[in-house]
């Protein structure tokens, strides 16, 4: 465990996320101290008041302690401090630098906006947050891709629409999303799609007169859901919402125990464009350690199904930095997926989220508990860095072996290797939702528990509405939540 005693009183994200970066095995604390002022003035709980210093103690229960001292109060000045200071220490370089934000191609964007050409961004990106050759090049490509894809769709008039299903077959071990096993209880099902009908209902006059570009219905797994249920709540969707002018309309079909021919017929009746089937991979053992009850026959037989029903827009995910896999189990799942020659590829990389099933067993590890209780064993830490990176080429070579080209990135907090999740597509296969929930370009109503709806104001900002995570918060409180959307979209008064 590393303990950070922190005089700023700010920037927590960033000194946290940046250490554990450098320590992804560590648990890193951070506490706000009021250390007693000492001569040379470093020693105070704001810098403002004092000479303009920070300071930040770092304590390791191995007995390592050192101190970094900040003599600024600039942000990005204080993320190259540590940076330089940790590299050092630790003998590594990461391939995002100091970057913690999740989405380095708004960086970028901005940039090329500004007017900048490819040689002055690279240089000022790396200046400013030592980001490596290789990440800059990936990010370059990317934000150029997605100002092609985006410009059409960010008039302040055209808006997505997001729906969430928050049931699965069964829950993964290392999820983190409000998701529920969907079990025998109907009853809970059908009550949350009759609250789900009823905010699509009175939230849908919020958009009048408005252009719907895109629709994504993701989760959980929507395609848990009865074939009946599904045709239900999509005739509701089509009822009240203008779907003339969508130009794609995704549905997380997600786990491949979930789908069948029946339901792929409702999605197509309904017009859904395109759909993912998500191995995650390919191999059985690791399927089995992380708790997804399916096969990956299942997911070839799913596949195929869906191509077989129409589909020519399906997406794959994978994950990176699963328990006990290496580059060559990342190597065996790209090349099974080559064959089905998906249209796109998310590759992603493993981020433990402090919910997930199997950070808890992870930590336990870490503080010497057992976790062969539920077979799996876990080394902490998992891949080294290295590894990480390793496994991540062979996935991008694979994803470009089929043609497909980047276009989108993020990055999440504790992901593995400190790398990114990336999507790729073949041409005129993108998937245009998640470019738009990545940059904020254009409002997004999203309805379903946990469901963020976004409105960006004139000069660019963002205002947020958030719905209640849990089922029964939701069911209980949808007329609340209704509310909330006309006042963030103004058709009724603050
Ligand atoms: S399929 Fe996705 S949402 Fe469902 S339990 Fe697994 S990780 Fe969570």
């Amino acid at each position: 465990m590393i303990l950070i005693e922190s005089n700023f009183g700010k920037n927590t994200y960033d000194i946290h996320s940046l250490t554990k970066a450098f320590y992804p095995d560590e648990e890193v604390r951070i506490t706000g101290v009021d250390i007693p002022r000492g001569d040379d003035c470093h020693t105070v709980i704001n810098p403002e008041n004092c000479g303009k210093v920070g300071k930040l103690v770092y304590k390791s229960d191995k007995g390592d302690i050192f101190e970094i001292k900040v003599p600024t109060d600039d942000r990005d000045e204080l993320k190259r401090i540590i940076y330089r200071t940790l590299s050092k220490r630790t003998g590594r370089e990461l391939p995002w630098g100091s970057l913690t934000g999740i989405r380095p191609t708004k960086l970028v964007r901005n940039r090329i906006e500004a007017g900048m050409s490819d040689e002055e961004i690279k240089n000022d990106m790396k200046q400013c947050y030592y980001i490596s050759q290789e990440k800059m090049r990936l990010a370059l490509e990317i934000a150029k891709r997605e100002i092609a894809l985006m410009t059409p769709l960010s008039p302040s008039n055209h808006y997505s629409l997001y729906l969430n299903i928050p049931f699965c077959p069964t829950r993964c071990l290392y999820c983190s999303f409000t998701s529920n096993a969907i079990g025998k209880d109907r009853r809970r099902v059908s009550d949350y799609l009759d609250a789900l009908k009823k905010e699509i209902i009175e939230t849908a006059p919020v958009m009048n007169g408005r252009i719907l570009d895109t629709v994504y219905m993701g989760g959980g797994t929507p395609t848990a859901l009865l074939p009946e249920e599904l045709d239900s709540l999509l005739s509701v969707l089509g009822a009240h919402f203008d779907m003339r002018n969508v130009h794609e309309f995704t549905v997380e079909a997600g786990r491949p125990d979930s789908i069948s021919e029946e339901k792929l017929k409702v999605l197509k009746a309904h017009n859904v464009t395109r759909i993912s089937v998500n191995p995650q991979t390919m191999n059985q053992k690791t399927l089995d350690l992380i708790g997804r009850r399916h096969t990956p026959v299942q997911t070839i037989e799913a596949f195929e199904l869906a191509r077989a029903a129409g589909f020519d827009n399906i997406n794959m995910d994978m994950i990176l930095g699963l328990p006990e896999e290496g580059a060559e189990d990342v190597r065996y799942t790209v090349m099974e997926l080559c064959k089905l020659k998906p249209d796109s590829l998310t590759i992603h990389s493993l981020a433990l989220k402090r919910a997930s099933v199997l950070n808890e067993m992870l930590t336990e590890d870490r503080r010497g508990g057992d976790s062969t209780e539920t077979g799996v064993i876990c080394t902490a830490g998992g891949v080294t860095p290295g590894e990480a990176e390793e496994m991540m080429r062979i996935a991008s070579a694979g994803a470009e072996s089929m043609g497909m080209h980047p276009y989108y990135l993020y990055r999440q907090k504790n992901i593995t290797g400190n790398l990114e999740n990336t999507g790729y597509a073949r041409d005129g296969r993108y998937g245009l939702y998640n470019i738009l929930i990545n940059e904020e370009v254009q409002d997004i109503l999203a309805l379903g528990t946990g469901a963020i709806s976004k409105r960006i104001d004139s000069g660019g900002n963002t205002k947020r509405s958030a719905n209640y995570k849990a089922v029964h918060d939701y069911i209980a409180n949808v007329d609340e939540m209704i509310e909330r959307k006309k006042r963030l979209y103004g058709i009724i008064s603050v």
